[in-house]
This record gives structure tokens, C-alpha cells and sequence, in this order.
């Protein structure tokens, strides 16, 4: 640290992303991207004339790219945010919404209580269930900004909507929102809440569902207020926030929006294979609709499994948290790389005696 550096930000604990290492090729499943590339129309979006065109700033509002989104999504001009990746909106929406404190769960996405001490916002966390799942009345009516992701992370537990509605409805006051970045592997989307709540803020990504991380891109569904609101933020930040080549490769992709959703289709089935076996090689999981699994065995730790798979050529996702300190989340890949990693898992099961 600088003696430059503001003292608000001294004490500040950064996010800390999950491993891109580059001394060796790892099957990697540990940062929840997709196994397959975009869609083939996205892959032949870019032409030499959109490079020639970096010269040019790019539209700040999107406009082609939110008119997509917006019939997609059924919703209504000027409900669609654009952002780089949804972790800025997410930063966007402490910023702006929380000056009576936040709220979320106590094991959820790790993000959150960063983006609340990078704005000086409270927050206090709400314990899950013994079972893992989210304390519904436990986050109603608490009069504060409140975020969760629906499936959650990383244990992979998506609430029912009427649930999801119990929350958004119990705190009428404040924003709800709904990180909705796994919702495209079996949960059940708050879009169409979106009608009836004006505190409602959906956020999406592309980053996952839409094998695009890269690409940065994420947006963000709510009424017309609360998108007004994120606007002004982004506004006084980074209007181009979204790059040309990005917001072009974001239209081709709803384009063609079938292809994405039947690759969705192909990871909920390799997630439901390797759990089947992960369950017969002793392993504990709750049921997940997300692209990844929380994996717990009662003979080998979870750091040891961490770190032979890693021996072995397996990148997952250990936590520090000593809460969880028994699990790892593990990425669903494509069928064959699922396949190396249960044989790796087999080895290590072995070199444990469990
Ligand atoms: N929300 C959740 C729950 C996530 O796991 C992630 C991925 N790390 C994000 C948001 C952010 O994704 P991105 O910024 O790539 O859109």
C-alpha cells in the first residue's frame, strides 16, 4: 500500500477471482465458465470493418443491443441495463441503493460484502438453512437493501419463485435483487415479477449460460426508476463501459438465444450424471441447478481434494471460508472432461483408503 492511498480503502479486502493459471493446461472446473464456445453466429459476428471501427467510441446506450434484450425478456423500453459484466452492476447496485444497509445470505457470493465495504454500506448476513437452503423469512421485511443469487452460490439451491416473490414483496421500500447469473441451468427466472414490483432488479450475465466471460457483458432487468438510477452511476463513471466489439457479439447471441439454451440443456444432463456418480463414490451434494456442484466427502478433506486434483491436472474450487471448509465447487464441463475428473477423483478416493 501507498501512504497516497485514501484511508477508506485501507482496510478494504479485495475480491480474490478464482485461478487462471498459465503454467500448465488444467481441465478447469473451477471458475463456473462454459466448456463449449458462443454461438456460431456470435463466432462469425466480427468483421474487419468492426475492428476498423475501434477508432469509434461505442453507443453508451446500447441501442441496438437493449432493443434485443427487450423483447427477449418481455419487458418494456428503458427497463434494460447494459453493463460490463454483471459484477459491475452488482458494484453499481450497492453504490446506489444501499444507504439503509444490506442484506444477504451469510453463504453466498463472495463478492457481495466486498462491493458493501467498498461503499460504506452495513450489511449484516442472513445463516441458510441446516440443509443449505436460503432462509426465506429470514431475508423478509428487513427494511435494507437486499441481494441474493437465485440458484445461489456455490452451493447451487434455487428458491421456488413464490419465494423468491415472498421477499421481493416483504420489503416494499427497498430494492430486491435477484442475481440471477446461473438461472439458465433450472431455476425459475423473477422476470415476470418484474410487472408487478418496482423494486425489483433482475441481473444477468453472459458470462455463463451464454459461454461468453470474456466478453464481458452483463444487464440488468427492473422499472424504469431503478434503471434511470443505474444509468446516472454509470454515467458518472464509465459511459462505454461496454465495448463496440462486445455489444455486437451480445446482439448475435440473442440471435441466436436456441443455441445457448440447448447447451444449457447439455450441462444440466452432465451435471446430473457426474452427481449420480459422485453420490455413489460416497460424496454429499444438495441438488443443484446451476452449472457447478458443491461436493463434500466424509473421508477425504476438502483441501486435500482441492489439491491432488490439482496435482492431477483438475482445477476446482476451494473456499477459505472454514464454514465450508469441507466442500469444493466443481464447474460442470463437457461430458469427457467430467469423465477425467471422476477418474481422478477415483484415484484420489484410493490414495485416501476412504
Ligand atoms: N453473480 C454470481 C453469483 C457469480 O457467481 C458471478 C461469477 N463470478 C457473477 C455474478 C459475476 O459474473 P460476471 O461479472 O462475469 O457477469
Amino acid at each position: 500500500m501507498s501512504r497516497f492511498l485514501h484511508p477508506q480503502y485501507a482496510g478494504l479486502e479485495a475480491y480474490t477471482p478464482g485461478e487462471q493459471p498459465r503454467d500448465r493446461q488444467y481441465i478447469k472446473l473451477n471458475t463456473n465458465e462454459s466448456p463449449y464456445p458462443p454461438a456460431p453466429a456470435v463466432l462469425a459476428a466480427l468483421t474487419e470493418q468492426d475492428l476498423a471501427d475501434l477508432r469509434l467510441y461505442s453507443d453508451p446506450e446500447g441501442t441496438a443491443l437493449r432493443a434485443k434484450l427487450t423483447e427477449l425478456y418481455g419487458v418494456e423500453p428503458g427497463q434494460v441495463f447494459l453493463s460490463n459484466g454483471s459484477d459491475d452492476i452488482l458494484n453499481f447496485t450497492f453504490m446506489a441503493f444501499g444507504a439503509d444497509g444490506a442484506v444477504f445470505p451469510a453463504l453466498t457470493y463472495s463478492f457481495y460484502p466486498v462491493f458493501a465495504n467498498l461503499h460504506g454500506v452495513a450489511y449484516e448476513t442472513v445463516p441458510l438453512r441446516e440443509d443449505f437452503t436460503l432462509d426465506v423469512a429470514g431475508m423478509q421485511g428487513k427494511g435494507k437493501l437486499t441481494v441474493f443469487p437465485n440458484p445461489n452460490a456455490p452451493t447451487g439451491i434455487a428458491l421456488p419463485l413464490d419465494q423468491v416473490e415472498a421477499i421481493v414483496a416483504a420489503n416494499p421500500d427497498h430494492v430486491v435483487v435477484v442475481d440471477e447469473a446461473y438461472v439458465d441451468f433450472g431455476a425459475d427466472s423473477a422476470v415476470p415479477l418484474l410487472q408487478k414490483y418496482e423494486n425489483l432488479l433482475v441481473v444477468m450475465t453472459y458470462s455463463k449460460s451464454r459461454s461468453m466471460a470474456g466478453a464481458r457483458l452483463g444487464f440488468a432487468l427492473g422499472s424504469r426508476t431503478l434503471i434511470q438510477d443505474l444509468e446516472k452511476l454509470k454515467y458518472s463513471t464509465n459511459p462505454y463501459n461496454v465495448n463496440r466489439l462486445t455489444l455486437k457479439l451480445g446482439q448475435a447471441a440473442v440471435d441466436s438465444d436456441g443455441y445457448f439454451r440447448e447447451k444449457a440443456r447439455e450441462i444440466m444432463a452432465t451435471r446430473e450424471k457426474t452427481a449420480q456418480a459422485l453420490r455413489a463414490l460416497g460424496f454429499t451434494l444438495p441438488d443443484s441447478q446451476a452449472n457447478f456442484l458443491f461436493v463434500t466427502h466424509p473421508k477425504v478433506a476438502g483441501e486435500t481434494l482441492y489439491r491432488k486434483c490439482k496435482e492431477k491436472g483438475v482445477l476446482i474450487r476451494h473456499f477459505s471460508d472454514p464454514a465450508i471448509a469441507a466442500y469444493n465447487r466443481v464447474t460442470i464441463g463437457t461430458p469427457a472432461e467430467m469423465e477425467a475428473f471422476l477418474a481422478v477423483v477415483q484415484t484420489i478416493l484410493k490414495e485416501e483408503g476412504a
